[in-house]
């Protein structure tokens, strides 16, 4: 059995959303919470079960339209995820996953679909697909190294006052109106593939931050920081 205190990671939906392997995300939780000693347990919630509301950081992912609009309408009717945000949770949502975390977003054919109403934001379908590497410098309220990773959408998001802009874009599409995702209180949402903790471990020490409620020992990431230099450096002379 996990300790009391153990950090627990939800994933929502494995059979759903999970494009481009953005369940690494969980694995790089897990591996950056073993490497310091935080005793974690994980969960994957498939979407046949209910969302347990005592987790700490809820994961979410990638998704062709279909299995997106299927998602939002179980979640809706589940109301899990929207017990567990309102006690502090944290999360990152990712693609079609932060497109459903607003108040509606585009479906297969373009139509209004609604979405969970967790985020002040709303998406549509664009005109062009966003697709290829994506490059952003993070808003500096959440001292965070430059993102990078890959993006896979016609989505594009409009942001509301509720939430703030997660970066602004270097390279890429993002949400389409010159920044990339957004936050809000302990929760984020973007457009990076990648998985985006494995091109970002930065970001996963943010959450992990964030549920441990205090500072985290550092880690030597100087391999995976040769990695995004080789990786930053190849976009930038394209
Ligand atoms: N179906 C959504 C879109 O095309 C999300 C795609 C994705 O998650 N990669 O915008």
């Amino acid at each position: 059995m996990p300790s009391e205190s153990a950090v627990r990671i939800v994933w929502i939906y494995p059979d759903l959303l999970s494009t481009y392997g953005d369940q690494g995300n969980q694995l790089v939780l897990e591996q950056r919470a073993a490497r310091r000693g935080i005793p974690f347990e994980s969960i994957r919630v498939r979407s046949a079960d209910p969302v347990p509301e005592t987790g700490d950081i809820y994961l979410i992912g990638g998704g062709e339209d279909r299995p997106q609009i299927l998602a939002a309408q179980r979640l809706r009717k589940d109301g899990g995820l929207h017990r567990a945000l309102a006690r502090g949770a944290a999360m990152l949502a990712v693609c079609a996953g932060y497109q459903i975390m607003g108040s509606t977003f585009g479906g297969e054919e373009g139509q209004p679909v609604q979405g969970l109403g967790l985020l002040d934001i709303s998406s549509g379908r664009g005109s062009v697909r966003g697709v290829g590497e994506l490059v952003a410098e993070v808003d500096s309220a959440l001292n965070l190294p430059t993102l990078t990773g890959f993006e896979n959408h016609m989505g594009v998001t409009r942001l509301g006052p509720g939430v703030k802009p997660l970066a602004k874009v270097v390279t890429g599409v993002g949400n389409g109106d010159g920044f990339e995702g957004c936050h809000a209180g302990h929760v984020v949402g973007t457009y990076l593939h990648g998985p985006a903790l494995a091109r970002n471990p930065a970001l996963a020490d943010l959450l992990l931050r964030w549920a441990v409620g205090s500072e985290l020992a550092p880690l030597d990431d100087s391999r995976y920081e040769a990695l995004r230099r080789e990786r930053l450096s190849a976009v930038a002379s394209r």
